[in-house]
Order: C-alpha cells, then sequence, then structure tokens
C-alpha cells in the first residue's frame, strides 16, 4: 500500500466527523507494535484482525515472524484473540490452532458485536484491550466505536476479496483527512514550502471538495427520506397518524392554500417533508462547513447559516420547478419523464448547491 504512513495520531487535529476513523497508532506491521510498551500502559487483551494483518488472504503460512511475535506476546503476559467474521471456518480454526489463541466470531465488523464478546469472554475492560487491524472502516472504526485502542497495520501484500477493494477505495479517499491527526516527530515535519511544491498543479482541493460534497449529500439524502418516511408514516397522533391529523387540521384551517389535495395526508406532504428536508439541510451545513470546506472558527457561523438556508431553499424552489417542468414536456411515459426530470433537477441543483456554498455561503473561508 503506497504512502501509508507510520505514527501515534491525535484526534483532537482533525474535525469530529472524522474521529471515529481515526486509529491511535499506525505500523507498518504487527511485528513492530512495541508490546512492552503496551503492556505497561495496562494493556492484556490483544484482538487481532485475520487477513492482511496477521496472514496474507486465503494463505495458511504466516508471514515470518508472526508466530514469534505472539509466543512473545503469550510470554509478556497478553492474551490474545482473533476477531473474525469468515466463512472459512475450518481454515480459521487451523489458524487458531497454529497460533494457540482463541477466536471469536461474530456480526463483521464495525459491529461493536464481536469486540464485546471478546471481552466478555476474557473478563476484560475496553482500555485493557487493544485491536491491531488492517481496514479503517471495518477494524479502526469497530474498536473505536467500542472505546477499544486500534491500530492500524499496512496491509500487507497481495490479492484481496473483492468486496474490500470498495473499503480500499473509501480509505484512500479517507486517508489524507486522517494524516493530519498523525502526530510526526518534529525532525521529520516537512516545511509548508516543500508540501506547496508537491501539489499537483491540478486544483487538488476543488476536487477533494466536490467529493466531500458528493458524501455530504448522500447523508443528508439519507437523513430526508428517513425522517420524511418517519413523520409522513409512522409518527401517531392519538390513534391515527401524525400526517393524517395535522393534514385534516391544515385543510380544515386553510381551505384556500390546502384545497388542491386529494385527501388530508396529501396535504401534509409539503410542511412534514419540508420539516424533513431542514433537518436534513441543517446537517449539509454542519459537515459541508466543518469537513468540505473547512470553515474554522465561530464568529460568522449564525451568518453562514443564513446565507446556506437561502442557497439550500432556492435549490429545493429551483428542483421542484424543473423537475415539474422537465416531466410536462419531455415526451415520454409520465413516469419516465418524472424520473428524467428528477435527474436533472438533482444534477443542476447539485452544481447550484456546491457553487452557492463555496462561493458564497462559505465565501470567507475561501479567500
Ligand atoms: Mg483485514
Amino acid at each position: 500500500m503506497k504512502g501509508f504512513r507510520t505514527g501515534s495520531f491525535d484526534r483532537g487535529r482533525v474535525s469530529g466527523v472524522l474521529h471515529p476513523f481515526v486509529p491511535a497508532h499506525a505500523a507498518n506491521s504487527l511485528l513492530d507494535v512495541d508490546l512492552d510498551e503496551m503492556w505497561s500502559r495496562g494493556k492484556r487483551l490483544i484482538l487481532l484482525d485475520v487477513d492482511h494483518t496477521i496472514i496474507q488472504w486465503g494463505s495458511e503460512d504466516f508471514p515470518e515472524g508472526v508466530v514469534e511475535w505472539v509466543q512473545r506476546a503469550k510470554a509478556i503476559g497478553f492474551e490474545l484473540c482473533i476477531l473474525s467474521n469468515t466463512r472459512k471456518r475450518e481454515r480459521l480454526g487451523r489458524l487458531s490452532a497454529k497460533l494457540g489463541i482463541e477466536t471469536v466470531r461474530g456480526k463483521f465488523k464495525p459491529s461493536r458485536a464481536m469486540f464485546r464478546l471478546a471481552l466478555i469472554k476474557f473478563k476484560r475492560k475496553e482500555e485493557e484491550a487493544i485491536m491491531i487491524g488492517d481496514q479503517i472502516f471495518t477494524d479502526i472504526l469497530g474498536a473505536n466505536r467500542c472505546g477499544i485502542e486500534a491500530i492500524w497495520v499496512r496491509k500487507m501484500e497481495g490479492r484481496e476479496f473483492a468486496g474490500t477493494k470498495i473499503n480500499r477505495f473509501a480509505e484512500r479517499l479517507l486517508r489524507s483527512s486522517i494524516y493530519r491527526a498523525l502526530v510526526t516527530p518534529v525532525d521529520e515535519q516537512p516545511d509548508e514550502a516543500e508540501i506547496e511544491g508537491k501539489r499537483p498543479p491540478s486544483d487538488t482541493t476543488l476536487f477533494r471538495q466536490i467529493v466531500k460534497f458528493c458524501i455530504v449529500g448522500g447523508t443528508s439524502f439519507i437523513i430526508d427520506a428517513g425522517l420524511s418516511m418517519i413523520f409522513l408514516r409512522v409518527l401517531p397522533w392519538g390513534d391515527r397518524l401524525l400526517s393524517e391529523a395535522l393534514g385534516g387540521w391544515l385543510q380544515g384551517s386553510f381551505p384556500a392554500l390546502f384545497g388542491w389535495a386529494k385527501n388530508h395526508y396529501t396535504a401534509a406532504v409539503p410542511v412534514l417533508g419540508g420539516l424533513a428536508s431542514i433537518i436534513a439541510m441543517f446537517n449539509s451545513f454542519l459537515l459541508n462547513r466543518r469537513w468540505t470546506f473547512r470553515v474554522k472558527g465561530k464568529e460568522e457561523r449564525m451568518a453562514q447559516l443564513r446565507r446556506f438556508y437561502l442557497i439550500s431553499i432556492i435549490g429545493a424552489v429551483l428542483n421542484t420547478l424543473i423537475t415539474s417542468a422537465l416531466s410536462n414536456v419531455i415526451p415520454a411515459h409520465p413516469n419516465q419523464s418524472l424520473m428524467i426530470g428528477k435527474v436533472v433537477a438533482a444534477a443542476v441543483v447539485a452544481v447550484w448547491n456546491f457553487t452557492g456554498q463555496r462561493l458564497y455561503a462559505f465565501r470567507s473561508a475561501e479567500s
């Protein structure tokens, strides 16, 4: 894995949204994990990932030094345990037998299930355990979620499971952000001019912002859709649904405004759906502010919030207008033209929102 960097991390250096993905340390191999130092800090239980951490994917021959490292850990007094959700139970059995350590199987990482099972099995507290693994989105995230110190090791050479490749791609996107939390020894710190000189001529900041903006948009879409679902179809009001009750009241109280609605439910859609959108927009505001556009400090926050909502609400109106205009104009089956309209509208509005946020809502951070 090219560009892998080792050292200790300080989460305080990066935005809170990244904290779950930041390991405590990174090492080239598990052989580099300082067992004596771990023991002196009160660590007693070592949890191990299998593939590309202690052995190559699919292999049954441990790389040089791994068996000895495990023996040394045991001699110091550590308890060790493999966490694995593999379907190849026989291989796992043989590996753990060769090392003479136990395994815990269960729901796949980053679920907390296996970590908790291991703590229970060995009667240890979170702070007495460490997790060693090669993947941010499973090993490191899972350990961090449980409050277990996570050590990230460089992936071993060799082939990988197809699903892991998707994780690796996402890891690469996240890596440069995570490395900002890396504490480099003072004498190794490259100076700013040197970093500046190495930057490729293309505007990598803009590219990174676009990628982050799309990821944030995805999270907001999920929040919007999920909350709309809950508000409209789940939340009760007495013995009815909230949406039915609210729609009935709106139609009764404001017939001029809600007379178009076929029934109580459809009358409530713009209000409750709109509320879900506004909450989802707030998610976008927080994430885009801190993560995408890296605005620091609190001074201008309220002004940015107002500008952000102005852009977003204009974006939402544009979305509705473009969707309805196109779906009426495009000669196709009504469902298809609606779909095409929605896709085009989403693309146009994404460009609108990104540009508006970059150049207007969070502009002070750009200069
Ligand atoms: Mg692995």
